[in-house]
């Protein structure tokens, strides 16, 4: 991925998400993934060739006025566009300390051998969920969906999470301004998303892992 740091390549966004990490947190998931796990639940966003450029001012300002409890960042893979993001993050935290939580198709071992860019990426990110998903170790975990997946805390920022239930986190299930039907979360069974759609006549999904 060569996105210039001054940009994200960006497949979505949401305002206001309760049930990627916690809180309510902005949703931010980046165009692009190198890899190509079987069974990826977000093949639309795989491509590098789509999505929309946004310069990281704008969405910095734009994350700063919106996000409540802290800022997610999905894909794709975020840590193809390591070097934008940290741009980004340190720009945010330029003016409010806001906690980060990460998805990733890598696992932390593997970042940690990353390139410069990740490895600053990682040190900026407070919650990783790393690991791609997979559909044969499907489970019903909080922020996640199989069981290879694990949920890191990086920074002191969360250590209660560590305590808490690992539940499911459920749905955020909306109408949007259209009547179409958006979802963002973790599914609790897999065919979740083939089996909403087909029930009804979904427009719109977003979809995690
Ligand atoms: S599951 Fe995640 S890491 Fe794997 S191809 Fe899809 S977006 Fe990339």
């Amino acid at each position: 991925m060569t996105t210039p740091t001054a940009e994200l390549l960006v497949a979505e966004t949401h305002r206001s998400c309760r049930v990627l990490g916690p809180g309510d947190r902005y949703g931010l998931w980046v165009q692009g993934c190198p890899l190509r796990c079987a069974g990826c639940v977000s093949p639309q966003w795989l491509p590098s060739t789509g999505g929309e450029r946004v310069a990281v001012d704008a969405l910095a300002r734009e994350i700063l006025e919106f996000a409540v409890d802290g800022l997610t960042v999905s894909g794709g893979e975020p840590f193809a566009q390591a070097a934008g993001l940290v741009a980004l993050i340190h720009q945010i935290r330029d003016d409010r300390d806001l906690s980060v939580c990460c998805y990733t198709g890598y696992t932390l071992e593997g970042l940690r051998r990353g390139d410069p860019a990740q490895r600053e990426l990682l040190g900026l990110v407070d919650l990783l969920i790393d690991g791609p998903y997979v559909s044969s170790r499907h489970a019903p975990l909080r922020w996640r969906a199989s069981t290879n997946q694990r949920l890191h805390v990086l920074s002191d920022r969360h250590l209660d999470v560590l305590a808490e239930p690992d539940d499911p986190a459920g749905l955020q299930i909306e109408i949007g301004p259209g009547g179409d039907v958006q979802w963002l979360g973790v599914p609790h069974t897999p065919g979740f998303r083939e089996a909403l759609a087909g029930a009804a006549g979904l427009v719109e999904a977003r979809d995690r892992r």
